[in-house]
């Protein structure tokens, strides 16, 4: 539906993109992760043709139009202060010389989907960041995009919200039919909500692919890294983890692909312990080298002895 080929992007002389392509296909929801700028609002603002490439092309299969518009939700939403919900919804519907009758009819079932009908008299000021939210994401809806771009979608919701959001953005668009490319740095959030997902690191493309290709089959240690920890495998060492198989040909291996197994006469020994949540990342020591281990047994102690063991799969659960 969209095709990038060979995008850079260069502003004074520093390269925000290199060389970036890829494909949108219709009705898929696709995210891009990276860290801070890496480049992510700039192949946003190209997808919205906000900015031109330097090299390179940027290809619609379709004309995008007023009745099939591209639309950008920005992070910080940009209402219309001085407008209700109902008329900031309405407000792409009037511009396009819609009737009452016929706004209303396409308005209300959205506000109604949206959980905000009660809201439709409020003025911006006093909604909660999460409101807001919907009520851009109606604003935009309601216009029937050929492609929604949303940036930093999370940016702007309190932490407990953001999971509940990603679903709730997931579920909305799929059930639409929407086209969505949305960058974000909340990684967790991407892999709720997206279909497949592309890694930037400062301006390329590493990766592109589903959440659990990335997850499972990283293209580079950086692509790894960015997901989490992840421990540097010397050839030898794979024996030395005591599993029957052999590290695969990387020579990493993430934190959840270790298991730590509690055993008062095993070489290994928990130095340090750091709580995340559910899971717990165990700082291991074996034969004076530091494994970082994922673990989601909570009653690990520092200076438990134990075996390091190598996981067949990072999904296996044994
Ligand atoms: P991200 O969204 O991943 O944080 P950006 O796309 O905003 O990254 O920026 C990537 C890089 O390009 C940054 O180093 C940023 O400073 C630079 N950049 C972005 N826009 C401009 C601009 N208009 N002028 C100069 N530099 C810019």
């Amino acid at each position: 539906m969209v095709k990038l080929k060979n995008v850079t992007k260069v502003f004074k002389g520093f390269s925000a993109l290199k060389n970036v392509s890829f494909e949108v296909k219709k009705g898929e929801f696709l995210s891009f992760v990276g860290p801070s700028g890496a480049g992510k609002s700039t192949l946003l603002k190209i997808l919205a043709q906000l900015e031109t490439p330097d090299e390179g092309t940027l290809e619609y299969a379709q004309a995008h139009t007023r009745e099939n518009p591209v639309i950008l939700v920005f992070q910080d939403f940009r209402l219309f202060p001085h407008l209700t919900v109902f008329d900031n919804v309405a407000f792409g519907l009037r511009a396009r010389r819609l009737k009452g009758q016929e706004i209303k009819k396409r308005v209300n079932p959205l506000l109604g989907r949206l959980g905000i009908e009660a809201l439709g008299k409020a003025y911006p000021a006093r909604l909660s960041g999460g409101e807001k939210q919907r009520v851009a994401l109606a604003r935009a809806l309601v216009l029937n995009p050929l492609l929604l771009l949303l940036d930093e979608p999370f940016a702007n919701l309190d932490p407990n919200l953001k999971a509940g959001t990603a679903e709730f953005i997931r579920n909305l668009t799929r059930e639409l039919g929407t086209t969505v490319v949305c960058v974000t740095h909340d990684f967790d959030e991407a892999f709720l909500m997206s279909q497949r997902i592309g890694i930037l690191l400062e301006g390329s493309l590493v990766q592109l692919d589903t959440p659990r290709g990335i997850f499972t089959n990283p293209s580079s240690l950086e692509a790894a890294e960015f997901l989490g920890p992840v421990n540097l495998v010397q050839a030898d060492e794979s024996i030395a983890l005591g599993g029957a198989q052999q590290i695969s040909s990387s020579p990493w291996v993430r934190a959840e692909g270790l298991r730590f197994v509690c055993d008062p006469k095993g070489e290994a020994i928990v130095r340090e312990l750091r709580f995340y949540g559910t899971r717990i990342i165990l700082l291991v020591e074996k034969e004076h080298k530091i494994w970082t281990v994922s673990s989601l047994n909570q009653d690990h102690r520092e200076g438990d002895r134990g075996h390091l063991y190598l996981r067949r799969s990072i999904y296996e659960n044994k």
